[in-house]
Order: structure tokens, then C-alpha cells, then sequence
């Protein structure tokens, strides 16, 4: 390699740099007279030439890093790409600078709202537990394939990918961050969709992303002698209307390809090796033929509750109204967990006016949340200014219509990008795109002619719904299509069925092309929940005076049938429990969507005839995806089941006010899961409020979440008061010696408990000294874990006062402690006096290979 990188050792003379830097600059421009001086430069520098990061002319390098040439053509050549580089990032920076839903109304700059968002490695990266920065999505961290080049961000629709790519690269352009990388490539595959000619990899480069005004050879050429120096940020890969395959091999670089073979190159590795990627995609939409080229996977999480507040407060300049907004969100918290979606969040600070004026009936749902911007984009453009009631959708049916029936077509064609003449067969007319829904594309069409886009994917699937609600034009079966799409995301097949529904599919040219993509799939679902919404007992009577009422009762009825029997077919899947074992149903993809349907749908009765026919006796949803927003939808729809269940959430994003929608449905629980899930002592404090009223209640398990000290009164208090619970895992959380000390006020007067875990805290010997004088002379507990707490001999002592006494315990775990041989002998003591006891495990301790070879002879219930 002729260009190495490396760190600068000593403290470098800035003027001598910049005059060199200078007079290669006028070299390479052209100065003769710089060309002499230069040639003097190198030679001083023992035919060494050599850049500094901080020049005058701006040029961004990782800082203290010294470049070194062997020679003066790599220069030249290195020299160029600068030049490249300032063009590219002033494009990236003019592209990133706006955040594009806020295209409608104003221009606020990312730099005045960009909050930070919740960010966390897939469990893939197994061990890795830490929040991650915004850099991280680059950095080593977490990586299970050293040998891949990508890093996939998934996220749900609204949760912040394009966003999170748009200041990686402004930060860049910025020079704040990525200095790693001297050139950034950023792409929107949305973008790519609409390129239908052949390219090979230097064209979709300069062509779609930045061109060079001179040199394009040499600054390819640059590419790929050093791929560690590019980045290429792909944004969207599931509206990418091809599947991702990896048997088509592009290997050459000057070979033409079709834009997304190119782009499945570029991520397996075939071109352009080393090239750092990012890309972004909602979760479902990436299957195991691109995982396995996946150097990580970082899942975005949406605001977390300070995100919220910092957003709402960057978003109102006024604080007097930031606070009133944040007030109206604490008061109703099911709207609070909407806002930890970013789209959400930015409609509920959009339509600040309207939510602080509708008190009571402030809104639940996320059908709710739409129709408040739908109604605040259309009063702003109103003849009629007070309108109320529903009376402004009349105003503005046939611009909802025509608007609708464009997002249903893109939907049902994965297509978000449409020509003026796309929207001129739908009938929109200028003033209909002044209205603001829709936004000109920031992807340029090969023939730079306009074209427009919703303001988000969401947006569109929601004009979509209001089509197939309002139209009259709609096919009867419409409907049912659309809600047997859980099987199109279950066996990939297409919805060719749902486009043949709606009307007028065929007859379009351009956009409407018979694909089956991953695109669709998630866009209809959003849609069907829409619709749900839209349908809901409190927002039919709206449309009854834009449409048929008999038309509207139609599609209500049938989209209960289709949640009632889509919930049906889930049960039906539920395997026959193995003798002796529970009856457990694992949430298969779309129960969760089909959830908060029935949540949108607001009617209980239709979630209490769902639940009637599920019997399980635990119910499985770990790795859903589950946030503070399912959680009240599955709240409100578990409450009515009839016997009560297991609910486990481990390892999803329940956090505290998820803890607080799940609320309704606790006492249908009787153990509840909740391991990895953010939740602090303010979660547990409410839930124990209301557990403790719960009669059958009685395990929760809390592995891995952010408890403290604080956390055990509340704990303390309902070992107490319950005198019928049975198991209390709190491992790996911070509680200490004092929180260990309050935890055994509770568990001396508990009589039930059977299991208590506390694996991966710090009590400490004064924490097990106070754990094990409480459960002396417990008669119920048969399972402790004190494992990785610190714990030494004064505390192994005290806990073979519970091995001598207890008639009921059958394991103690202390594993990785620090217990030396001496302590040993008070546990070999103790278990001298108990017969029933099954074992003691002491691996990793303070104990030579000697001594455990010698104390696993005297009791073979130690074990090692
Ligand atoms: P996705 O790409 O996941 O669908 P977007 O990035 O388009 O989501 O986000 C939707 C909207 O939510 C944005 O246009 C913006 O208004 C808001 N938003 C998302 N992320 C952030 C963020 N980190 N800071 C501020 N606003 C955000």
C-alpha cells in the first residue's frame, strides 16, 4: 500500500505543514512556482510527503493523523479527492441540513431538532448490554463478523432510521464525525427504485450520489486502493422493490448491473471489499441471506422518556408551551407511549394547539394521532375557520380521495415516489400538494423532472386506509385482502390479490409494475391498522356523512371478522403441550400487529370474543419488538382472558411507562417476565402498587434492567403483604448491601417465597449476611442465587446458618464470589446437619485447585 496512515508521535511544526500543503496545492493547480517549492518540501522530508489534517484550505482527515506518500503521483492523486471531497460533503450537507416532514409547513434545521435516540445492539452481539452513541453504528462494538463490511439499522416505520443517517451525515459533512472516512456515499433506495438502467459501481457513485468535476478515473481509482477510507450509507432497504439474493456475482467494477444486484454486491463484499456500509430497514424486511453478511446488527429503539422531553422542548421555542405539551402527555399515558416513536412524537408537538383544546377526549390511539394532523394541515388551508366536527373533512373529501387513492396504488405497487403525471391521473391538483401531505422527492429522477413523496411512509399507508374507509370505488373484497396479509409476511407470497381490489390498478402505466416485494408486507399492515382505526366505534359516525352508512357498517363488520379469525388461526397454531408440561403459545409474527388492531378498534368486545378462545397457560413474546405502544394494546386486549397466564416480555423495549400500560392486564397474570426491558425503580414501584391487589400474582422476574436500592422497599412491601409468592429473580441490577438489607425486612415476613435470585449485584457480605438471618428459618424457599455478588467468608457464613437450619432449601448458588477455604468449612459444616440439601455451587471462588480437590472429597455436594 502506498498510503499509510498513521498516528503523528510528536508535537508537528502547524506552519511548516501548512506551507507544504500549500505549495503542493499550487503544484498540483498548476503554480509552477509552487511546483519548485513543493519538490524543496519533499526533499526536506527525506522524499517523504507528508499532509496534516488541520490545513488551511479545511481539508478533514481523522486530527493528528499524518498521511505519507511514497510518492508524488499517490499525492496528486490523494490531493484531488480532497477537492472531491469538499464538492461531495457541500451536497451532503445542503441534503442532510432539513429534516424532510417538516417539508410542509417550515424548515427547521436537523442541528436545532435532531434528539438523541435509543440505540442497542441486536442480541446477536451477545454480552454486549451498553446504549450505544450515534458513532457506535460505525465502531467495532458489537461486531459478529469481522469479515463483513455492513451494519445493518432496523427499526419500525417512524422510528428514526432516515433521520439517524441524515446526521451521520451531516456530522460528517460537518467534519464532527466519521473522520475515519474521506469520502461519504450516501443513497436512498427509495431513490435507486427509480434508476432502470445498468450501471456499474463508479456511475451509481458519481452519478447518483456526487459527480467529480475533473479526475473521475483517479478518484475511483482512489476507491478502491483504499475501501477503508469510503463509507456508503444506504437508507431504506426494504423499499427496495427487489429481494435481497446473493447468487447474482458482480465482481468488476467497470461491469454494468442493474442498481440493485449492485447494491447486493456491494453488501455481500463482491465489490468494493472494505468499503465500510450502513443500512437501514424495518426488522421484518431482513431474512437470514443478508444476516449472514451482516458485520452487526444496531436496533433503533425510538425516544426514550428524557428523548421525548428534550424533543418536545427543542420543538417549541416557546418553554411556556413545551411544558404544557409535556403536562398533556404525563396526564395521558397512553399517548406518552405513542410518543416514543419519533414520528408520532413530531405530530403530537406539530398539533400542540389542538391536543391542549381537546382535554378529555385527547388521543389514545395512533389512528387518533393522524386524524389530529390531518385535521391541523386542513384547518390551516380552511375557507371556513371554526369548523368543527367532521364538517372539515367534507370541506376537503375530494382532495382525502384523490390523495387516497395515490398512497393505495403506491402501496399496493411499493411505490412511494410519484411523477406529476402519477398524481395528475389521480386527479391532485396544486392546491391539493400545497396542502402539505405531500413533499418533492429529494431522489432526482434520471430525468430531473419532479417528483413528490408523503411526508413519511406512515403517512401515506394512512391516506391509503382513509381511501379504502371513505371510496365508494373499492372492491367488496378489499377489506378481507387486506387482513390476510399476515400471510404474505409468513410465506412471502405476493398481494397481487389486494391490488387486483382496488380500483383502477391496472390501467396505470409508470409506477405500477407487477413486483412482490418486502416492501409490502409491513406498509399494508400499517394500513390494515389504520383501517381497523378508522372503523373504531368513535370515529365511524364521522363518515357517515362523506359516505354510505351501510357501506362503512360493511367494512366494520369485516374487519371483526378478520381479527376474530386471525387471532383464531394463531391459537389453532398452538402445539399440544408435552405431558407434565404447560400449554405455552409463542407469539407468531403479526400476533402483535393483529394486537393493536384490536386495540385501534376501541371496542371491547371485539377483544374480549378474541380472548375467549385462547387457552394457554403461558404466553410467549420475547423479542417482539414490544414498546410502551403494544404494551397498552396488549393490555387491552389480555385483559379479557379467562384463566390467568404467564405473560413473558423478556428482551424487549417495555420500559417504565410500558410498565404502567400493562397495568390493566396484570391481574390476569399470574407470573409476569420482564427480563432486559429498561425498567427503573419508578417502573417498579407502580407495578408493585398494583400487584400486590392481584390474587394471582405470583412471580415476576426482572433480570437486567436499571434497579437500584430504591427499588426493594417497593419489592420489600409486597413480599409482605403477599403471603402466596413464589419467585423473585432481581439479577444483574445495582442493588447493594442497603437494598439487600430492605429486601429482607420483606422476605422475613414472607411464608411463600420458593425462588430468589440475585445473580450479578453487589450486596456484598453485609447483604448476604442480611439475606441469610432473614431466610434462617424459611420453610418455603428452595432456590437461592447469590452468584457474582462479592460475597466472602463473613457472608458464607452466615448463609450456612440457613443450610444447617432450612428443611425446605435444595440449592444455594454462590458461584463467583470470593469464599475461600475457610468459608468452605462453615458450608461443609452446616451441610453436615442437612440430609435433604442437593448442592452448593462454589465454581470460581477463592480456592486453590488443591483445596477444591480436597473439600469436593470431604462433601460431594460442593461443586466446582
Ligand atoms: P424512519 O426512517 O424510521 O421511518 P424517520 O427518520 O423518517 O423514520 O423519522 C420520522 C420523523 O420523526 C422525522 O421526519 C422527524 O420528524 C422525526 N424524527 C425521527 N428521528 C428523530 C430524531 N432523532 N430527532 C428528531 N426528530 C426525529
Amino acid at each position: 500500500m502506498t498510503l499509510h496512515k498513521r498516528r503523528a508521535h510528536t508535537s508537528v511544526e502547524h506552519e511548516h505543514w501548512n506551507m507544504s500543503w500549500w505549495l503542493l496545492m499550487m503544484y498540483l493547480l498548476g503554480n509552477r512556482g509552487g511546483a519548485k517549492a513543493s519538490r524543496r518540501g519533499s526533499l526536506a522530508l527525506r522524499n517523504t510527503l507528508c499532509i496534516y489534517t488541520y490545513s488551511p484550505t479545511g481539508l478533514f482527515l481523522k486530527p493528528k493523523t499524518v498521511y505519507l506518500f511514497t510518492n508524488l503521483r499517490k499525492l496528486k492523486t490523494f490531493l484531488k479527492c480532497i477537492l472531491y471531497q469538499k464538492k461531495l460533503s457541500s451536497s451532503v450537507s445542503a441534503q442532510s441540513c432539513f429534516l424532510s416532514t417538516y417539508g410542509g409547513t417550515s424548515h427547521v434545521s436537523l442541528d436545532d431538532v435532531f434528539t438523541e435516540v435509543q440505540l442497542e445492539l441486536h442480541h446477536s452481539s451477545s454480552g454486549v448490554h451498553q446504549p450505544l452513541d450515534l458513532e457506535d453504528v460505525v465502531g467495532s462494538v458489537g461486531t459478529v463478523n469481522k469479515d463483513a463490511d455492513t451494519v445493518l439499522v432496523s427499526g419500525e416505520a417512524g422510528s428514526g432510521k432516515s433521520t439517524l443517517l441524515q446526521r451521520l451525515h451531516l456530522l460528517w459533512a460537518q467534519r464532527a464525525a466519521l473522520r475515519d472516512f474521506v469520502l461519504l456515499f450516501p443513497f436512498s433506495c427509495r431513490g435507486l427504485n427509480l434508476e432502470h438502467r445498468e450501471l456499474c459501481v463508479q456511475e451509481l457513485l458519481f452519478q447518483h450520489c456526487c459527480w467529480p468535476d475533473r479526475e473521475q478515473e483517479e478518484i475511483f481509482q482512489f476507491i478502491l486502493d483504499h475501501p477503508h477510507l469510503i463509507l456508503f450509507t444506504f437508507d431504506g432497504l426494504d423499499e427496495l422493490k427487489e429481494g435481497f439474493v446473493d447468487e447474482l456475482r458482480v465482481c468488476c467494477p467497470t461491469q454494468r448491473a442493474p442498481v440493485h444486484v449492485l447494491l447486493f454486491n456491494l453488501i455481500q463484499g463482491t465489490q468494493l471489499k472494505g468499503v465500510m456500509k450502513v443500512v437501514t430497514s424495518r426488522p421484518g424486511a431482513v431474512g437470514p441471506g443478508l444476516k449472514k453478511h451482516l458485520r452487526k446488527e444496531v436496533l433503533l429503539k425510538g425516544f426514550s422518556p428524557s428523548g421525548i422531553d428534550c424533543f418536545v422542548r427543542k420543538h417549541h421555542s416557546d418553554s411556556a408551551v413545551a411544558a404544557k405539551v409535556l403536562e398533556s402527555l404525563q396526564a395521558n399515558t397512553a399517548l406518552l407511549g405513542l410518543c416514543h416513536s419519533p414520528v408520532l412524537c413530531w405530530i403530537v408537538s406539530q398539533c400542540h394547539k389542538e391536543l391542549l383544546s381537546c382535554g378529555e377526549g385527547s388521543p389514545q390511539t395512533v389512528t387518533d394521532v393522524y386524524l389530529m394532523i390531518l385535521q391541523h394541515f386542513f384547518q390551516h388551508h380552511s375557507t371556513s375557520k371554526g369548523t368543527t366536527g367532521a364538517g372539515w373533512l367534507q370541506e376537503h373529501l375530494r382532495t382525502v380521495l384523490h390523495l387516497g387513492q395515490l398512497a393505495s396504488e403506491g402501496i399496493t405497487s411499493s411505490c412511494c415516489v410519484f411523477s406529476g403525471a402519477d398524481l395528475e391521473t389521480c386527479g391532485i391538483t396544486e392546491k391539493d400538494v400545497c396542502m402539505g401531505f405531500l413533499v418533492q422527492s429529494k431522489d432526482v429522477s434520471p430525468g430531473n423532472s419532479k417528483r413528490y413523496e408523503f411526508l413519511h411512509v406512515t403517512m401515506q399507508c394512512f391516506f391509503a386506509a382513509l381511501y379504502i374507509v371513505l371510496s365508494g370505488d373499492t372492491d367488496c373484497s378489499t377489506v378481507p385482502k387486506l387482513f390476510e396479509l399476515q400471510d404474505v409476511t409468513e410465506t412471502g407470497l405476493s398481494s397481487t390479490c389486494l391490488r387486483a381490489c382496488l380500483p383502477s390498478a391496472d390501467q396505470q402505466g409508470g409506477h405500477l409494475e407487477e413486483h412482490t416485494t418486502a416492501a409490502e408486507a409491513p406498509n399494508l399492515q400499517i394500513t390494515a391498522t389504520f383501517v381497523s382505526g378508522l372503523l373504531s366505534q368513535r370515529h365511524k359516525r364521522s363518515w357517515q356523512r362523506c359516505c354510505s352508512k351501510a357501506a362503512v357498517e360493511r367494512k366494520v363488520r369485516q374487519v371483526t371478522r378478520c381479527l376474530s379469525k386471525g387471532m383464531q388461526k394463531h391459537f389453532r397454531s398452538i402445539p399440544r403441550p408435552v405431558p407434565g408440561e404447560k400449554k405455552s403459545m409463542h407469539a407468531m409474527p403479526g400476533f402483535v400487529w393483529l394486537i393493536k388492531c384490536i386495540y385501534e378498534m376501541q371496542e371491547s368486545r371485539i377483544a374480549k370474543d378474541a380472548m375467549s378462545k385462547l387457552e394457554v397457560d403461558h404466553l410467549k413474546l420475547t423479542y417482539c419488538n414490544i414498546g410502551p405502544m403494544e404494551c397498552t394494546a396488549l393490555a387491552y386486549v389480555l385483559q379479557h382472558i379467562k384463566s390467568p397466564v404467564g405473560l413473558q416480555l423478556d428482551n424487549n423495549s417495555v420500559g417504565d411507562v410500558g410498565v404502567e400500560q400493562l397495568l390493566p392486564c396484570v391481574h390476569v397474570c399470574n407470573s409476569l417476565y420482564l427480563r432486559n426491558n429498561n425498567i427503573t425503580d419508578e417502573g417498579i414501584r407502580r407495578l408493585t402498587a398494583k400487584v400486590v391487589h392481584c390474587d394471582n400474582f405470583q412471580k415476576i422476574a426482572l433480570f437486567n434492567n436499571r434497579l437500584t436500592d430504591a427499588s426493594t422497599l417497593h419489592i420489600s412491601h409486597l413480599l409482605k403483604a403477599k403471603q402466596s409468592f413464589l419467585s423473585l429473580r432481581l439479577g444483574n441490577n445495582n442493588i447493594t448491601a442497603e437494598g439487600a438489607k430492605r429486601l429482607a425486612e420483606g422476605l422475613r415476613r414472607n411464608h411463600s417465597l420458593k425462588f430468589l435470585g440475585l445473580w450479578g449485584n453487589k450486596i456484598g457480605d453485609a447483604g448476604a449476611e442480611a439475606i441469610a438471618g432473614a431466610l434462617e428459618n424459611s420453610k418455603s424457599l428452595v432456590w437461592l442465587s447469590l452468584v457474582g455478588n462479592g460475597v466472602g467468608n463473613a457472608g458464607a457464613r452466615a448463609l450456612s446458618g440457613i443450610v444447617r437450619n432450612s428443611l425446605s432449601l435444595e440449592e444455594l448458588w454462590l458461584t463467583q464470589n470470593c469464599i475461600t477455604r475457610a468459608g468452605v468449612e462453615y458450608l461443609i459444616q452446616a451441610l453436615k446437619h442437612n440430609t435433604h440439601m442437593k448442592s452448593v455451587w462454589l465454581k470460581n471462588n477463592d480456592l486453590s485447585s488443591e483445596e477444591v480437590e480436597e473439600v469436593k472429597l470431604i462433601e460431594p455436594r460442593l461443586i466446582f
